[in-house]
């Protein structure tokens, strides 16, 4: 499982040779499509090669071999992937053998570059961590884990029994005291099922999903500590009698794509909001001079198409524009594959943040309502200070 750190670690393996090679591969969930997929990788390691065959003697040897060992790996691999995106990076001269599943689609493609390809693990990363689901109702809890398409039951929790308040007997203060009673023990269950899963979440960077009755998510919920409460990604109402893994599966994952919604129309309506102050910018090329200038706080990706653009060799300059030379310093450009992801790289590496509000922009395609923000605009960032515009 991927996090933030271990992308951060993948930009510093560059190669000035652009020698690194990034594939990106949607695993099918089914078997059966397995062979038709090979085939489509082949290809395109196929054009890959074909695209260097230019490139110097040691380039290609260097590449070939890297095609050799991803190939390789997705082979050996691809039955513990069904219904995954897997990222598989190479540089053999750079000791770089990685191969990294997600619970998100990454759209199969082949890029060789001065460095990893990073774009859809920094995407998955932020639509789908895996995470763990917590049902829970006054006696006892069910604690699943997701991954994907995958769910795997963990444990069941049971906390100390109590009787029925409905046979508390025949006096009122009895009942009252059993009814009191039974609250009591149902929120030492709460606290202790909440204790079971910080220590669950402690050694991985998984979300959490809550689900059961409606007066049980709250109270439970209550009673979770600050850093767990911070990781719960939805809530959903479900019967634990009669709940299959199935349903928790689809109902969790529903929970956790409503709040991701959420989230993203929040940053664009931030970005709208910073946006007629003077302290955000969209479009690829002002959020590249934000970048270029290291201005950008914050990069949001608003949707998943990939930007053709140029870098320049001397000093760094992203631009979308085709020119001899470089806008900025007149030396030399050349051309990447995705100026989007290079913005990215860079952010991270500036120490900004990344967004991804593809899911609801009016760019992203989905046409849901609520859909917010300059149709068509592929980046946006916030800016750490008031930019003059640029000329236009
Ligand atoms: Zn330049």
């Amino acid at each position: 499982m991927i996090d933030a750190r271990q992308v951060e670690r993948l930009l510093g393996y560059r190669d000035p040779d652009g020698a690194v090679l990034s594939l990106y591969v949607d695993v099918p969930a089914q078997p059966v499509a397995i062979r038709e997929m090979l085939v489509r990788v082949d290809n395109l390691l196929a054009e890959q090669a074909d695209a260097a065959r230019d490139a110097p003697h040691t380039v290609r040897r260097e590449l070939a071999e890297a095609r050799t060992w991803v190939r390789e790996a997705l082979a050996t691999h691809v039955r513990d992937w069904l219904g995954h995106g897997v990222a598989l990076l190479a540089a053999p001269s750079l000791g770089l053998h990685e191969a990294m599943p997600v619970s998100w689609p990454v759209h199969t493609r082949v890029v060789a570059d001065r460095r990893p390809y990073v774009r859809p693990l920094l995407s998955a990363l932020h639509h789908a961590r895996p995470y763990y689901v917590v049902v829970v109702e006054r006696r006892e809890a069910w604690i699943f884990r997701v991954d994907g398409e995958s769910i795997e039951s963990v444990s069941k929790l049971v906390g100390d029994g109590v009787r029925d308040s409905s046979h508390a007997g025949w006096a009122g203060y009895e009942e009252y005291n059993t009814r009191h009673r039974a609250a009591e023990l149902a929120r030492r269950h709460y606290r202790s099922t909440a204790a079971t899963v910080e220590k669950l979440l402690a050694a991985n960077g998984r979300d959490l999903v809550v689900g059961g009755h409606e007066v049980g998510i709250v109270e439970f919920v209550g009673q979770l500590p600050d850093a767990v409460r911070r990781r719960l990604v939805g809530t959903f109402v479900v019967d634990p009698h009669t709940m299959t893994a199935g349903d928790v599966r689809d109902l969790s994952a529903r929970a956790r794509d409503r709040r991701r919604r959420e989230h993203e129309l929040r940053v664009l309506a931030e970005v709208a909001d910073r946006e007629a102050n003077g302290l955000a910018v969209s479009g690829i090329e002002a959020c590249g001079q934000a970048v270029n200038r290291g201005q950008a706080a914050m990069l949001v990706v608003r949707d998943d198409a990939v930007v053709a653009g140029f870098d320049c060799e001397t000093c760094g300059e992203l631009t979308p524009k085709a020119a001899a030379t470089c806008p900025h310093c007149g030396g030399p450009l050349r051309p990447v594959y995705d100026l989007v992801d290079e913005l990215l790289a860079r952010v991270v590496q500036q120490g900004g943040q990344v967004e991804f509000a593809d899911q609801v922009s009016g760019a992203g395609g989905s046409g849901e309502p609520g859909s917010v923000g300059p149709a068509g605009e592929p980046v946006s960032a916030m800016v750490r200070s008031r930019l003059v515009r640029p000329d236009r």
